[in-house]
This record gives C-alpha cells, structure tokens and sequence, in this order.
C-alpha cells in the first residue's frame, strides 16, 4: 500500500474530508442554511472515500453521513443517551455494564460522522480523551478482576496512531485477568486504507483479539473495503459485523439479505443487527420493530445460518442488550409445542 514519506496516505485523505457547509454546497443539492445550525449541534465528517460511494442526495450512502435538518426537530426522543451508559462509568469513558466485560471508549474521532450513531452527543473534535482518561480507564480494569473482556470503542479505536493503540493494547494484555480483546471500529468499512500493513502487524501482537466492524449497506463493501477484511481475516483476526437497522438504507429484506451474502464472502460473519436506539437526533432513522422481526424472517431459511446475525435491542436504564426473534413458537401446550417454521408451515412438535 503506497504510504508517502511526510504523511500516510490514510491521514492525507482524511485531512480532505468534507467539513464546512463550503465544502458541502459544492458537491451536494442541499440548503446551507438548514444544515449550518445542525453541524453547529453534531459534527459533520465526510471522507473522500466514503463521499466517493454516494451516488445521489438521500440514497442510503448519503443518508448515513450527509446531515439532515430532521435531526434538529422535536421528536419526543430527548435522551442523548437512552442507555444510560453516562450512569454506569465507574471512570471516565469506561461503561462496566455486565460482570465481565467493560466499553472503554478510547476514541472521540471517527472517519465520518454518522448521522445515525447513538453516540452522536459525544463523537467529534469536541470532545477530547486525553491521557489521564486512558489512565484511569486502564487502572479500573486493573483492579477490577471480574473483567475479562475489554471492548475498545469511541469514536473510533483505529483512528488512533500505531503507536499510541499499540501503547493501549499491550498495557491491556499486561494485566492478567484481561483474556480477550474486542475492537468496535468503522474504519474497514469508511476508510479503508486505514488498515495498512503495519496497523494489522501492531493488532495481531495481541490476540486473542476480535474486531466487530459496522456495515449498514451491500455498496459498501467496495474492493477496497474487502482489502481491508481479508487483511484482517488473514492476520487471525476473526471479524463480525455490527449492522444498524436504519430506515432508507437497509429496513428492506432483499438489502438486508445482500449485505449479509457480502459480509460472509469477506469473511465478516454477521454477529448483531440493532435496532437502533431512542437517541435524540436520530427519529428520521426509526423503523418499527415489527419491520426488523420480517427481516429476521426472511433471512432465515433463505441465507446460511452463519450469515444471521441477532436482532438486538438495547433496553432503557442500562438494562443491557437482548435479542428479539420472530413469533416461531405459537402455542406452548404441557405436551407439545406448536410452531411455525420460516417458510410460514405449522407444526406440532412433541415435549
Ligand atoms: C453492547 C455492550 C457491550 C457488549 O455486548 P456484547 O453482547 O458482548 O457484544 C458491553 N458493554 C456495554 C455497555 C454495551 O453497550
Ligand atoms: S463511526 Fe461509530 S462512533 Fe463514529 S459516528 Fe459512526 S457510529 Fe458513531
């Protein structure tokens, strides 16, 4: 991968990125005014590669990044953070929701800013993370020996330099306790030159280590994103996906079933689909549950079983994710259950 000597190619691109109304106006059919006081509110971060997959204004590339004056209206969504994860940070930046594994959010900056992120209040130049959090984060672990998994977030983790996730990772590994590492990135799919020779060398000192990639739409797994997989994929990392169900780039079966053929052919196994959460800023992204649960259908029985991913929500108060699965059981009787299968056929089935 050509890296030139000043610069990586990676941060030059991203140093292009669309930022400024200017910039915007001059490539897009939208209104300045309604989207100057919206960026005021959530950045604005559009990469050239990601940029260079929107085809049209409002198609489901341009959904996830082009900012939307709807995301300033009153919706009734007034949570910034529905899941209460500012309520469950024993430190800084870290979320220690369940017994064994901790959400440490290592990252602010992202390669675009999604529209749709449930953590739209606290992506963005904005906010920093500084050392001292880093610190902090890594002491509570530390001490803390029921954690077993640690998974970092943001922002984005692979935003960070070589050196500085390099420095993360091992003082993580250091600690005896830690048997597994998780990454939750987007840059696979957003920015893909980002996972360059020497990032996939520095990530593979560590295993086990998994990462968790989210693809939202089949357009965006391009050559160069399936590069960036197989790089990956090849280095042992074993790689899933995490989908956002959003309205206008993925509520439809056939996209949904798309993606997730593309995502097993890269070797991304599919792992979660989330309905998307209650956050204020996001209502033009909400699609019913019903809507989620017909995909969930369709998927099964029409796709291999390793291409499913579970439908998850993520309950209020901190309450924690769980899965939601088509109605296949209709009757549960002392001697027999009476259920459906995917093709819609009904069936008793002895107890
Ligand atoms: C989603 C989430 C996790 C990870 O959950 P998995 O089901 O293991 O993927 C961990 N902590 C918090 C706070 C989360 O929101
Ligand atoms: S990459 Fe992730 S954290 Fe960053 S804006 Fe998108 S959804 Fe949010």
């Amino acid at each position: 991968m050509p890296e030139s000597i000043d610069q990586p190619d990676w941060r030059r691109l991203l140093s292009q990125s669309i930022v400024t109304i200017g910039q915007l106006c001059g490539r897009m059919p939208v209104s300045g005014d309604a989207i100057e006081p919206v960026i005021e509110r959530y950045p604005m971060r559009i990469n050239p590669y990601f940029f260079s997959l929107v085809q049209t204004a409002g198609d489901p590339i341009a959904r996830q990044v082009i900012p939307d004056p709807a995301e300033l209206e009153e919706s009734g969504l007034t949570a910034a953070d529905p899941s209460n994860e500012y309520v469950q940070s024993p430190v800084p930046h870290l979320v220690h929701r369940y017994p064994d594994r901790v959400l440490f959010l290592v990252a602010s900056q992202c390669a675009v800013y999604c529209r749709h992120c449930m953590r739209k209040r606290a992506v963005g130049p904005k906010t920093t993370i500084s050392r001292d959090h880093i610190d902090q984060g890594i002491d509570y672990i530390r001490t803390t020996p029921t954690v077993k998994e640690v998974l970092l977030s943001g922002g984005d983790p692979l935003l960070i330099d070589d050196d500085k996730l390099e420095s993360i990772l091992s003082r993580l590994r250091e600690i005896d306790h830690v048997e597994l590492l998780r990454i939750h990135t987007r840059i696979p799919c957003a920015l893909p030159r980002r996972i360059t020779g020497h990032l996939v060398r520095v990530l593979a000192k560590f295993h086990p280590l998994y990462i968790n990639i989210q693809f939202n739409h089949p357009a965006e797994l391009t050559p160069e994103a399936r590069a960036a997989c197989a790089l990956l994929a090849d280095a042992g990392i074993p790689l899933g996906s995490q989908t956002v169900l959003l309205k206008g780039v993925n509520d439809r079966p056939e996209v949904m079933m798309e993606l997730m053929r593309k995502l097993l052919a890269s070797r991304v196994r599919p792992y979660y689909l989330h309905h998307p959460d209650p956050v204020k800023g996001t209502a033009h992204f909400r699609v019913p549950v019903e809507k989620g649960l017909a995909i969930m259908a369709h998927l099964r029985g029409n796709l291999s079983g390793i291409g499913i991913p579970y439908y998850m929500i993520d309950l209020p108060e901190g309450g924690g994710k769980i899965p939601l699965l088509p109605d296949y059981v209709i009757r549960r009787d002392p001697e027999s259950l009476v259920v459906r299968n995917y093709a819609g056929n009904c069936f008793t089935y002895p107890l």
